[in-house]
């Protein structure tokens, strides 16, 4: 039989809690998730601070601590085009097929729901609290950061300076955040 595979695609910017228990309940529903990394082409910005590398291992090491089977996700990076007409084409070219697509992102939504696909907007978990700005933001600030996202994004950030490299960041791009 066929394996039912869905697809999330979020920039992760960085990966938090609210991702992981959205990949949680995706796998719920599906035998194999790919997991895309967008705008895989952006680091080095305050509201990108990460490579797309970085940012595999993240999700990578997030899956393993979970004890989530390597056997049942992909991760794929996935840079950006000019022409939103064309992405979805784009998305199919660099990964496995799949016939279900769940996001909260409207203009993701749009694009696959017109070409025909499952779309499903998975609930939002404490949103105000699992965001990439709102980590960011606590990064900046000096703030608890940590308790919004997986040890595995903590370990890799502290890795990479990370911290260091978003507060540098963010004294020539204060206006960006
Ligand atoms: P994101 O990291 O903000 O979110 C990823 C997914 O996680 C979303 O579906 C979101 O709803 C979900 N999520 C986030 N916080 C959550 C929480 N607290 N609880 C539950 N779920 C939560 O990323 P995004 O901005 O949605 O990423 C979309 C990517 O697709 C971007 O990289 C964008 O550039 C890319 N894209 C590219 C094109 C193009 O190249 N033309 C077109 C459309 C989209």
């Amino acid at each position: 039989m066929n394996k039912v595979r869905g697809i999330l695609i979020g920039r992760m910017q960085p990966v938090h809690n609210g991702h992981m228990q959205i990949i949680d309940s995706i796998l719920e529903e599906v035998d194999e998730i790919i997991i895309g990394i967008g705008s895989a082409q952006l680091s080095h910005s305050i509201k990108n601070p990460f490579t797309a590398g970085e940012r595999v291992v993240m999700i990578n090491q997030a899956l393993a601590d979970r004890g989530i089977n390597p056997s049942q996700y992909y991760i794929i990076p996935m840079q950006d085009i000019n022409f939103n007409a064309l992405w979805v084409s784009h998305v199919k070219m660099l990964t496995p097929p799949f016939t279900k697509v769940y996001s909260g992102n409207n203009l993701v939504k749009q694009l696959f729901l017109e070409e025909g696909y499952e779309v499903r907007q998975p609930p939002l978990y404490d949103r105000l609290q699992l965001s990439g700005t709102e980590v960011r933001r606590r990064m900046i600030e000096g703030e608890n950061w940590q308790e919004l996202v997986p040890n595995a994004t903590v370990n890799l950030i502290k890795e990479i300076n990370g911290v260091e490299r978003i507060k540098n960041l963010s004294l020539k791009e204060i206006s960006e955040i």
